[in-house]
């Protein structure tokens, strides 16, 4: 079995946005040969995070952004954190910084309409993810 591990880098543009890395995770996948096993995409930041979602129609993203920055406000007269940043690390806990996805004849075993996303909450940066493929 081989174990494999890449680094990407995603570079974002606003404080919050969702970047759809399956393309690159998918190009991961083929580059490293493996036909059949997994692949864990991991996020090395506390302020951002990993999620698998729709990804034919943008609006869905929209909402989810929408959505979060109204659970999680921006400010709040409670949040102790001097960077100012509290929010982010709330979104980052909820979503969660790992996704794992089966692959099959040597691609992801996602669903129609499901793509990979980079979450940023903390934007915009530099960021790298990290993917670890399995298998044979
Ligand atoms: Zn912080």
């Amino acid at each position: 079995m081989k174990i494999i591990q890449k680094e990407l880098g995603v570079s974002t543009r606003s404080r919050t946005e969702m970047v759809d890395i399956t393309g690159r995770v998918e190009a991961a996948v083929r580059d490293a040969g493996v036909r059949s096993g997994d692949v864990i995409v991991f996020c090395p930041h506390t302020t951002a995070a990993i999620t698998i979602n729709e990804n034919a129609d943008p609006s869905v993203v929209h909402d989810m952004l929408m959505v979060f920055d109204e659970v999680i406000p921006r400010s709040h007269p409670g949040y102790r954190h001097s960077e100012g940043n509290s929010d982010a690390h709330c979104k980052s806990s909820l979503v969660g910084c790992s996704e794992q996805v089966l692959i099959k004849n040597g691609t992801l075993s996602l669903g129609t309409w499901q793509g990979i996303y980079f979450c940023e909450f903390d934007g915009p940066r530099n960021r790298k993810v990290v993917v670890q493929i399995r298998g044979e």
